[in-house]
């Protein structure tokens, strides 16, 4: 079973809408949307959701009002400055902020009338669907959430585990944009990594860091330019900046105003009859024709 992770150095390259294609072509795929932060994979697929399961992550202080005496000592001891006192029915009420809590726990411990309790922390949810190509998993962290790369490790989790069950050969991951906690937290693992990058001077700058990251984890490095014939020195470029990584390039979309129309209709590009839909499956049958031939099958 290959993990494929599809990412790129910033949003808005068009990675999610080559993933959603891809997802369809491979046929046999198990998509992980692991964009957590700004999951939009699930407006292309219109996945139908089947499961779905709350995201905990770490811990957050809650003062439990009807035992707690508002004695104050935890104002002080807490160092994240997450308790608030409010005057309450003529006295000082204290509370916690959750937004500032960071779950050391210090004042549970030391709170002199047990008033604090330690919960897990829900930071979001994860979802298994389905969609036409293929099962999905995706999660949307919650707002002013973290844990981001710990999200990201369950959905590929999940999705190796309905891969193993229906015994389909190929994770699709879209992976999160820089080269942040949740990319490394996706890119760890997986068997290559497809980079979709512009022919602009950020598109060349970001590849150059994402391919960096391929190489620090050693895994094998493919690059696809978006947009290719709106810069045919900027695409050079790329092409020379992947072959000085050591990546193999798979070639480039055209400008087709049919892309975004897809996207809008929620479509992949791949199911309309758009010239650049040629350009997307060529990329596609490189990569599979770049996989050594036992692996393509297993
Ligand atoms: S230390 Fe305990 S009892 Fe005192 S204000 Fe804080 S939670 Fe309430
Ligand atoms: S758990 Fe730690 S961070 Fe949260 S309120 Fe208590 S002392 Fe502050």
């Amino acid at each position: 079973m290959r993990e494929v992770l599809v990412i790129s150095g910033k949003g808005g390259t068009g990675k999610t809408s080559l993933t959603a294609s891809f997802a369809l072509l491979a046929e046999n795929a198990v998509v992980a949307d692991c964009d957590v932060d700004a999951a939009d994979l699930h407006l292309i697929l219109t996945p139908t959701v089947k499961e779905e399961h709350v995201f905990k992550s770490g811990h957050e202080a809650f003062i439990l009002e009807d035992i707690c005496t508002d004695c104050g000592a935890c104002l002080n001891l807490c160092r994240f400055d997450a308790i608030r006192g409010t005057f309450k029915n003529g006295r000082i009420a204290y509370r916690v902020d959750p937004l500032m809590c960071e779950g050391c726990g210090t004042c549970a411990r030391f709170c002199p009338k047990a008033a604090v309790e330690l919960k897990e922390r829900v930071c979001g949810k994860w979802m298994i669907s389905e969609t036409r190509a293929g099962p999905m998993v995706h999660a949307r962290l919650g707002i002013a959430a973290e844990n981001s790369g710990k999200l990201v490790a369950t959905v590929r989790q999940e999705a190796k585990k309905i891969a193993e069950r229906e015994k389909r050969d190929l994770i699709l991951v879209d992976g999160p944009p820089g080269i942040g906690c949740p990319v490394i937290a996706s890119i760890s693992g997986a068997s290559d990594v497809i980079v979709v990058t512009e022919p602009t001077l950020s598109g060349a700058h970001d590849l150059a860091r994402v391919l960096g990251l391929a190489k620090h984890f050693s895994t094998p490095a493919f690059v696809c330019v978006n947009k290719m014939d709106l810069s045919v020195d900027g695409t050079e470029k790329i092409i020379d900046l992947a072959k000085t990584a050591g990546a193999t390039f798979l070639g480039g979309v055209r400008y087709d105003k049919a892309f975004t129309n897809a996207q809008k209709q929620q479509k992949a590009i791949v199911e309309t009859d758009a010239a650049c839909a040629e350009d997307v499956r060529k990329i596609w049958n490189r990569f599979l024709s770049s996989q050594p031939e036992k692996e393509q099958t297993s």
